[in-house]
């Protein structure tokens, strides 16, 4: 029979994530780490997880799996009940969003724990001690969350308590500074990783303003209207169509994928431009001043007329639309978010 223990990892791919799984598992111990993703971190791997995870394997020795938890996240997202950052990030629920469903995977891994690679005094809003108090309070993981970085701040957990870690081998980081991690991950000869900043659009000033204004519009809050909103310039035109706007072929072959039924997309005809996505609206000037939106952020002939043909498609029927570019004075006039 297989004694070997078993913990589960958070795992951020940030380097002290990495630390704490490797930490943990050079004390025996098997660590299965786990990735949550969502519209607003990480969920591109959606599309490529057998390679992230041949990644992480070779590079940190890390056996990694992809979780996705965006219904549940863009729930809780309505009203966290602490509350939220300087943006839009909900730091603290969202921690224990997470170990509440790495609680409930538990016993599918034979997990006897769970790791996080929190760090006392890292973050200002959920690595302060009273709010690592309160997420393993809140999400029910009390003693079976190990934070072996900074578990000797802490009281003993159940892994120490049972033996299966020894707490005097832990290292001990706290704060911001970095060369603590730095240190320990030359001792397991990782030298490549993330930089510290991070990945999470719910921190940036912009995407963030975004998502909060979607919730004002709760009826409108689901996944597909969340990634559309994460994508391109964003206009919001008169007749409440939604308006976004590649700026870089990732943005345009983006768009294109979030495309659904009812949705117009609109190109240039007959020279190079952005790729565009109107959605809910079907209103004739919403239409036009899309148009004349593509037209404005296209290429311009030198010499030739500024106005040119958009094909306007929508669910595989092309219009012809004949447009100028939009006017500075009139650009003003709607809203950009
Ligand atoms: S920054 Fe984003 S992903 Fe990180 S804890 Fe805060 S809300 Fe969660």
């Amino acid at each position: 029979m297989d004694k070997q223990p078993t913990a589960i990892a958070l795992f951020s791919g940030g380097l002290d994530s990495i630390l704490a799984c490797r930490v943990v598992a050079e004390q025996g111990v098997r660590v299965k780490a786990l990735k949550f993703i969502t519209p607003f971190f990480d969920y591109d791997l959606l599309a490529r997880e057998a390679q992230y995870r041949k990644k992480m394997r070779e590079k940190y020795d890390i056996d990694v799996e992809i979780k996705d938890i965006t219904d549940l996240y863009l729930d809780m997202l309505h009203d966290p009940p602490h509350g939220f950052g300087k943006r839009f990030n909900p730091c603290i629920d969202c921690k224990i969003l997470m170990l509440i469903e790495a609680k409930k995977l538990m016993a599918g891994y034979q997990a006897s724990f769970i790791i996080t690679g929190e760090v006392l005094g890292q973050r200002p809003m959920s690595q302060r001690k009273d709010t690592l108090r309160v997420i393993e309070r809140d999400s029910g993981t009390d003693s079976l969350l190990l934070r072996p970085l900074c578990a000797k701040s802490q009281k003993p957990t159940a892994a120490e308590l049972a033996g299966t870690i020894d707490r005097e081998k832990l290292p001990y980081c706290s704060g911001r500074g970095r060369s603590k991690q730095i240190e320990l991950a030359a001792g397991f000869n990782i030298t490549d990783y993330p930089s510290p900043a991070g990945g999470c659009v719910l921190t940036d000033l912009n995407l963030a303003n975004r998502i909060k204004t979607l919730y004002r519009q709760r009826e409108r809050v689901n996944r597909d209207n969340v990634r559309f909103l994460l994508v391109g310039r964003q206009f919001r035109l008169p007749h409440g169509g939604w308006l976004a706007i590649g700026r870089s072929q990732d943005e345009n072959d983006a768009l294109l994928r979030l495309c659904q039924p009812g949705d117009l997309v609109l190109k240039l005809n007959d020279r190079p431009g952005p790729t565009a996505l109107l959605r809910h609206s079907n209103h004739p000037s919403d239409i036009s001043l899309s148009a004349a939106l593509v037209v404005r952020y296209g290429k311009k002939i030198p010499g030739g007329p500024l106005e040119t043909e958009v094909i306007v498609r929508q669910d595989q029927r092309d219009t012809l639309l004949h447009s100028s570019p939009l006017p500075d004075e009139q650009l003003a006039g709607i809203t950009i978010i």
